[in-house]
């Protein structure tokens, strides 16, 4: 099914020619309406007259988190606060929270294309559907909430916390589909267990997951501990929040709501325009937004993009999986490291529960990368050879993905915190240093 047809399966001349009068119109709109991107134009020259199709957007500026905060909290706003009908903040864990408003018609827009997601998961009237993204500032909960009611099923707004009452309102209400992070989806699994209970006593059958990077090893790990089959869904507050890009059944790649949403590819160091294919930092321009629209957003996140028709008939251009963002990546001694390259490899020894932790020091000029792990359950034993041989083939894998050798110190059992939102994975002493 396709909630959209129109608008998800038009030609590529339409799309580019729809895209190229929303760009102009957008540009007339931010030179008028907010003196940060008319002052930006004026310096390099463009008038928004230049701007004659989605092509010429190289010639426009781009827009970074910092100026969102220096211009806090509403200063790259377009329309007037009468028009804004709601506020959300990104969490950013430094400096002012991006703040984003929103007007009646954006969050049409926003609950248009999260019915995209949902339909193109699979999700129906018929289904009960749990939102487990926090409800509040971030953009999760309410997001996807307003998704799911657009669409028409049954919206159960069950936000993070007291996870065992989930686990029996998914149970008890036959919830079939649920909408969370990644981290909090295998936290849910590990209470299932804890609670006795089995993937079998549960009816959930479709996922909708993001919010955070994962991988593929992540998502069957999900899927097999849930018994749901376990999709992307791609969002950042700043653009819109969830719902700017989603998987199909083909899950190859992320269709990206490309009629309100622009992407492009950048090379993060020379800001030059990279074509379809290469990875680099993924760029958005909000064609439609009025509230917060923005001109070249540079997300951080690091991807590939995919042009050509998919065999679900949708003919929006594909992103691949977020790889790392350019500011989550840790230069440890010179070499690029994503926490993500770590993830696969735990997922792929069976020895290991997915909770790892990376703890990044300098010990005498020399940095140093310590990986904590969990060792399953039924792994942990008091024969030390057997322990040793484990830390060792995780150590050996490590080195030969990540270039640099790393200390592998294994956990007990539960031993590392979980998380209900957004999983932390990182603890980078240096920068306390
Ligand atoms: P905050 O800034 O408060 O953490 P946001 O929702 O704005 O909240 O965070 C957006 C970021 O989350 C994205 O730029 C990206 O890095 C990450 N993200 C969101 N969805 C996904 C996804 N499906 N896969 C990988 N990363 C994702
Ligand atoms: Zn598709």
């Amino acid at each position: 099914m396709i909630w959209n047809p129109t608008k998800e399966c038009m030609s590529r001349d339409q799309m580019h020619s729809l895209q190229s009068k929303r760009l102009q119109k957008l540009v007339t709109y931010v030179y008028h309406n907010v003196p940060f991107y008319r002052n930006k134009m004026q310096q390099m020259d463009v008038a928004p007259e230049d701007i004659q199709s989605i092509d010429d957007i190289v010639k426009l500026p781009f827009t970074t988190k910092q100026d969102l905060r220096d211009n806090y909290p509403y200063g790259l706003q377009a329309a007037p606060a009468s028009e804004i009908v709601r506020v959300h903040a990104s969490s950013g864990t430094t400096g002012n929270p991006t703040i984003v408003g929103y007007t009646r018609k954006d969050l049409a827009v926003w609950s248009e294309v999260m019915a995209r997601c949902l339909t193109a998961y699979g999700v129906t009237r018929d289904d009960t559907f749990s939102v487990s993204y926090g409800y509040g500032l971030f953009t999760g909960g309410l997001g996807a909430h307003y998704g799911v009611e657009n669409l028409g099923a049954t919206v159960i707004p069950t936000s993070t916390g007291n996870t065992e009452k989930h686990i029996r309102l998914i149970r008890d209400l036959n919830i079939s589909g649920i909408a969370c992070t990644p981290s909090y989806a295998l936290y849910l699994a590990e209470s299932l267990e804890k609670m006795g209970l089995k993937r079998e006593d549960i009816s959930l059958r479709i996922g909708a997951f993001g919010a955070e990077p994962w991988t593929e090893n992540m998502r069957k790990e999900i899927e097999e501990r849930l018994g749901l089959k376990a999709y992307n869904l791609y969002g950042l507050s700043e653009i819109m929040g969830p719902g700017v890009s989603y998987e199909c059944s083909e899950q190859n790649g992320s269709h990206i709501c490309e009629d309100h949403f622009y992407p492009e590819i950048i090379n993060p160091e020379t800001l030059e325009q990279l074509p379809y294919g290469e990875q680099g930092e993924l760029v958005f321009t909000t064609l439609t937004k009025e509230g917060l629209p923005l001109l070249r957003y540079r997300t951080k996140d690091l991807c590939t993009l995919m042009e050509g028709q998919c065999a679900c008939g949708r003919t929006s251009v594909r992103m691949g999986r977020i790889v790392g963002r350019s500011d989550d990546m840790l230069i440890i001694r010179g070499i690029n490291v994503f926490p993500s390259q770590v993830e696969s490899v735990i997922l792929e020894m069976q020895e290991f529960e997915p909770q790892y932790m990376l703890v990044v020091d300098r010990v005498n000029n020399l940095d140093t990368l310590q990986v904590q792990v969990e060792v399953r359950r039924d792994f942990f034993s008091d024969d030390i050879g057997r322990m040793l041989n484990m830390k060792k083939r995780l150590a050996d894998r490590l080195k030969s993905v990540l270039s640099i050798s790393a200390d592998v110190k294994l956990m007990e059992p539960s031993s590392i915190e979980r998380s209900q939102g957004k999983g932390k994975h990182v603890i980078d002493k240096r920068i306390l240093k």
